[in-house]
């Protein structure tokens, strides 16, 4: 049996169409067939490539952990150097109040802890989330998810999860004294790329503090300069209680994280009752990539090139069919009519060699969200390609 063979007999399926590329190798915004076919990535493996593939960095830092050790203990016994080191630099890109890392392995993980966390800190139950939110797969964060159909095949689910509207001013009082916390993307990315405005956030963060409910922020996609910001809740000058991230994070490798501050984190050390523990969270070999994944975000200048970019996108990317293109930096979504047009331009894309992808629930629209190292050039190049393939269509 073939490789293509193998996959859809021994792996276990677990959507209608997948992509069904086989790759071999990557660097920076390519990836390499097994017959050395060049594929130009433009969904950076749902987020996560921010600096691209096998970034010299971050294989580095990796190479140079991999002769230290690899696993040692469950988190937060021992001093492992690569974890106090990501922990300090991943709060030099935060307020100051954002001061207390808790690393983990996964997005939904991270989700996880900080349900958890703001139901001990506050002692309350009620948890609000958004119509359209994707939040993990775990039961806790698809019971705060926002999308029924995912999650009817799997109720009961957590109990106490209220939905509001993204963006709705007017959902904002369902916010009350009872709520622990407010879950909220601060970009959708499955839906399909939903912006809401500054004014939202800011009487969201108010709403928040009035009720002592906790703001938790979920930049899991948007976070890690994604939308030319290292955090997107800076575009709309807010602070989350509790901020969730994952995805960019390793630079290729596995690692989450939720942040408070000590005071909220430090209900989690009242004995006798359990905090949170993970065996593999905040992996040294992970952290170590992390750490160099944000240096190279900041040395490499590479939030100052996001805007730049979007637009050479938005400016190339005009055809009659295409009716609009959401972003936040290069977090983007082209809308089409409907799935059944978009579809063929995307495998008619992966022919040509270019990879997009359409949203969870959102399936008129293709994703881009690139390498942030991707270059015009390139730029050029995958838009060239997506055109074409439009126009075989
Ligand atoms: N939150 C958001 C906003 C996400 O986009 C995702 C993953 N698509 C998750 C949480 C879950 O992350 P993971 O798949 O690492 O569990």
């Amino acid at each position: 049996m073939n490789n293509r063979q193998l996959f859809l007999s021994h792996l276990a399926q677990t959507t209608d169409f997948p992509l069904l590329i086989e790759i071999e190798k990557a660097e920076g915004v390519y990836m390499y067939g097994p017959d050395g076919k060049k594929y130009l990535d433009l969904i950076s493996g749902i987020g996560v490539s921010n600096v691209g593939h096998r970034h010299p960095k971050v294989l580095a830092a990796i190479q140079e952990q991999l002769d230290k050790y690899l696993h040692l203990m469950v988190y937060g016994e021992y001093v492992q150097s690569p974890q106090v080191k990501l922990a300090k630099a991943l709060t030099d890109t935060l307020p100051s109040q954002l001061d207390n890392v808790y690393l983990v392995n996964s997005g939904s993980e991270a989700v996880e802890g900080a349900l958890k966390l703001a139901k001990r800190y506050t002692n309350r139950r009620e948890i609000i989330s958004c119509i359209n939110a994707y939040h993990g797969s775990s039961h806790g964060s698809l019971s705060v998810g926002g999308n029924e159909i995912f999650k009817r095949a799997y109720r009961p689910l957590l109990p106490g999860i209220r939905n509001i509207v993204y963006g709705a001013f007017h959902h904002l009082d369902k916010i009350t004294n009872d709520t622990a916390a407010v879950i909220i993307e601060t970009i959708q990315g499955e839906a399909g790329i939903r912006v809401a405005c500054k004014e939202y956030f800011q009487a969201l963060r108010k709403r928040c503090n009035e009720t002592g409910t906790l703001l938790i922020l979920d930049e899991i996609q948007a976070g890690f300069g994604r939308t030319g910001k290292f955090w997107a809740f800076e575009h709309f000058d807010i602070e989350p209680d509790i901020l969730v991230c994952a995805k960019g994070m390793g630079g290729g490798m596995p690692i989450g994280a939720f942040i408070a501050n000590k005071e909220v984190m430090g209900v989690f050390k009242n004995n006798p009752l359990l905090g949170h523990i993970t065996t593999f969270g905040g992996h040294p070999v992970s952290a170590a990539a992390s750490l160099a994944t944000i240096q190279v975000i900041q040395k490499e200048n590479l939030l100052d090139q996001v805007e730049e970019k979007a637009a050479l996108f938005k400016k190339l990317l005009v055809h009659p069919i295409i009716k609009g293109i959401r972003n936040k930096g290069l977090m983007m979504a082209v809308e089409f009519e409907s799935f059944g047009v978009l579809k063929p331009i995307i495998d008619r894309a992966i022919n040509k060699g270019v990879i997009t992808d359409w949203f969870l629930f959102c399936d008129d629209s293709m994703r881009i969200a690139p390498p942030l190292i991707i270059s015009h050039t390139e730029i050029e190049e995958a838009c060239r390609m997506i055109l074409e393939a439009i126009e075989g269509v």
